[in-house]
């Protein structure tokens, strides 16, 4: 059989060396078997964290003096770990927002405090945001409180599910309601830094299918006692500052979700290469051919909208509805090859030897986060299409 070569990424030549340097960190420290231990295990590989964050991959060109990293940069990054050790991407995914806001909104103490060992991987952020009562319509579902000290400070009192890597983080970027839903539910609510050491904190880890290398949890906040430097950004304002950032988070979603597909696209053309049946290779039958023809068409259709819509971004553009096309585009790619894969591996896709069912359950996150891949539709439809709000 013909080798199968990539097709060239378009990026520049310092696009490529980040990726080679990912690429290289990943190979140096984890091996597929390892890889494959650490989802087993459900357990944080902190020492390929490390890796990446000792080589400038959370910093970035990212700065303490509030200059942010690149999108084009940042999803670079992700795709090579989405494809490769999916859940330390998604942490990626979660530093990458908390160094935006901190760099949109912190004041120069909170970047020194917060920022500067979070580019050395010292310690690491954990974003809560979505309550037990909805993450889409989050805001109006939000019972989370903080209010006033008479004698200054804030108290928290509530509890946010499914956040991502709170079990090790160092501190919490809260979103907390500070007054009462008025005319706008999204008005009122304020973002908060808060230590994990804090007094009043729990944390529980919560049982799920998928991202079992970081951990999925819920935390509750009760009597917390924070300072008036706690609040990032404008009180009151907190969500509308949040929904700003939303856009390269849309983004970097979208990446590690190429990732999964082109992780287990090159898993599926690698198997149906060697597996035989009826004397042949089970890739020389049309229809496993044609499913791998459409993932390859995914794929690069999604990268193309990825990179695009980060090249606007980075240019100054807002480029939501790009940003909201790419994000679906990148979810269909991954959902539609790791499906794919499962079916083209037969039994052996149930193998937890091999890593396509890591893919598969993997690929399910980007679907419905951070925002889900209806309210992308919803988005395009109104505000792409010009036709009504659909809700
Ligand atoms: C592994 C994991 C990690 C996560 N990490 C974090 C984290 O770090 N921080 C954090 O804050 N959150 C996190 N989340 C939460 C995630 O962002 C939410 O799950 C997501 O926003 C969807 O919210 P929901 O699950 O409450 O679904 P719901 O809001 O209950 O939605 C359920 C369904 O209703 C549909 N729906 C709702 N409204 C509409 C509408 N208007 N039109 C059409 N369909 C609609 C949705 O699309 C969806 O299909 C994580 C979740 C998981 C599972």
């Amino acid at each position: 059989m013909r080798e199968y070569t990539p097709l060239p990424f378009d990026q520049s030549e310092d696009q490529a060396d980040l990726r080679s340097m990912v690429r290289s960190i990943v190979d140096q420290i984890a091996t597929p078997q390892r890889l494959s231990d650490f989802d087993e295990r459900e357990a944080f590989d902190a020492e390929l964290y490390a890796g990446l964050a000792e080589s400038g991959l959370v910093q970035l060109e990212a700065d303490v003096d509030g200059t942010p990293a690149s999108h084009e940069s940042q999803t670079i990054v992700l795709e090579e770990l989405g494809a490769t050790a999916t859940s330390i991407g998604v942490s990626f995914v979660v530093q990458y927002m908390a160094v935006t806001l901190l760099c949109q909104h912190g004041t120069p103490a909170q970047r020194e405090q917060f920022l500067a060992p979070l580019f050395e991987g010292a310690h690491r952020a954990a974003f809560a945001l979505t309550e037990p009562g909805g993450g889409t319509d989050v805001a109006r579902a939000m019972k989370t409180r903080a209010t006033c000290r008479p004698e200054g400070g804030w108290v928290l009192n509530g509890a946010k599910v499914w956040i991502s890597g709170a079990t090790d983080c160092g501190f919490f970027v809260v979103l907390a309601r500070t007054a009462p839903i008025e005319k706008s539910a999204v008005g009122g609510i304020t973002m908060f830094l808060v230590p994990a050491d804090t007094p009043g904190i729990t944390v529980n880890e919560m049982d799920t299918v998928a991202i079992h290398g970081l951990s999925t949890c819920e935390v509750g906040f009760a009597d917390v006692v924070l300072d008036d430097d706690a609040v990032l950004g404008d009180v009151d304002r907190g969500f509308r500052q949040v929904i700003a950032t939303l856009n390269g988070e849309r983004l970097n979603a979208a990446a590690v979700a190429l990732g999964i597909a082109r992780g287990a696209h090159h898993a599926s053309l690698d198997y149906v290469r060697s597996r035989e049946a009826f004397g042949r290779a089970i890739g020389g039958f049309q229809i496993l051919q044609h499913r791998l023809v459409d993932e390859a068409v995914k794929i690069e259709a999604a990268r193309g909208l990825l990179q695009r819509a980060a090249r606007e971004a980075d240019g100054g553009a807002a480029a939501e509805t790009l940003s909201a096309m790419a994000k679906l585009a990148a979810s269909d790619a991954a959902t539609t090859a790791t499906e794919n894969g499962m079916r083209a591996m037969g039994g052996s896709g149930l193998s937890r030897e091999y890593p396509m069912q890591r893919y598969w359950r993997d690929a399910r996150l980007y679907t419905f986060a951070p925002l889900t891949d209806e309210m992308m539709h919803n988005f395009i439809g109104e505000h792409h299409l010009a036709l009504p709000r659909s809700y």
